[in-house]
């Protein structure tokens, strides 16, 4: 099977500072990748290249066998992506905002309707379909988000810290979700700095640090390497020089200071 997302040698830098170092990743439709590393290591930086926000990298990136590098607009039309930090048009409703993504992808606007009323009832937001969403909490808009990045049926899906904000309930919604949709074919990049539910939905974790891929299999395989026993464990001695638990007496230690 040709993988769906292919990328080689992929390398970024902001200035004279390079966040990825040659990123190397083959990813295959109706997986759920987890792609995890701690805050800076470059997550973001990689899916803003995926969806075609940061053309200036260097590599290749290969989207079901269309070239990033030239067939960036056809590329859009296969992804959803949820972004990391949430730019809503506050002043709009998720009835205007979902509509205007639906123009976007050029659906008809019937189908956009349908769509987002039964999504967004899905996700407990069925009340406030009509209402400006600058009055809206942060799991409000998050979900808002999740809805603009399904309405157009994409088969890849990339989600930057989706759970942001989010209570225990639409959690529990996301992780269902996720699993369904990988059952329906589509492809999955989820991007987190936690373990959160990465552990039980990701059919394979891709660990990344400093712009570097670390470690990259199922978490069996991961464990077998490593021979730890939580991801939370391996996230650590892969990532962490310093001894967590150090860090936290460091800090009440300075509070008694
Ligand atoms: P992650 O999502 O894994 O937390 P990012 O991809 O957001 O990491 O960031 C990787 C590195 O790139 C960090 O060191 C960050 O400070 C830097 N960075 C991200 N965006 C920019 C930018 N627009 N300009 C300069 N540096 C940036
Ligand atoms: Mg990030």
């Amino acid at each position: 099977m040709e993988p769906i997302i292919s990328i080689k040698n992929l390398y970024k830098n902001y200035g004279k500072k390079e966040v990825l170092k040659g990123i190397n990743l083959d990813i295959y439709p109706g997986q759920v990748i987890g792609y995890i590393g701690p805050n800076g290591a470059g997550k973001s930086t990689t899916v803003k290249i995926l969806c075609g926000l940061l053309p200036d990298y260097r590599g290749e990136v290969i989207i079901k066998g269309l070239n990033l590098k030239t067939d960036s607009i056809q590329i859009k039309r296969l992804l959803g992506y949820v972004p990391e930090l949430a730019e809503l048009y506050e002043v709009l409703t998720p009835a205007e905002f979902l509509s205007l993504v639906g123009d976007l992808y050029e659906l008809p606007p019937e189908t956009t309707k349908t769509r987002m009323e039964k999504i967004l009832a899905a996700l407990d937001l069925k009340d406030n379909l009509h209402q400006r969403m600058d009055t809206f909490s942060k799991g409000m808009k998050q979900k808002v988000l999740i809805a603009s990045a399904l309405i157009h049926n994409p088969e890849i899906i990339i989600l930057d810290e989706p759970l942001n904000g989010l209570d225990a309930n639409t959690v529990i919604i996301i992780k269902h979700l996720i699993s369904n949709l990988a059952k329906e074919g589509k492809t999955i990049f989820y991007c987190s700095h936690m373990m959160d539910i990465v552990e039980k939905v990701s059919e394979k974790i891709v660990l990344i640090n400093d712009g570097r891929v670390v470690a990259n299999g199922t978490f069996l395989e991961l464990k077998d390497q490593l021979g730890d026993k939580s991801l939370e464990q391996m996230f650590a001695g892969l990532t962490s020089g310093n001894s967590l638990s150090g860090a936290a007496e460091e800090i009440i230690l300075a509070m008694n200071q």
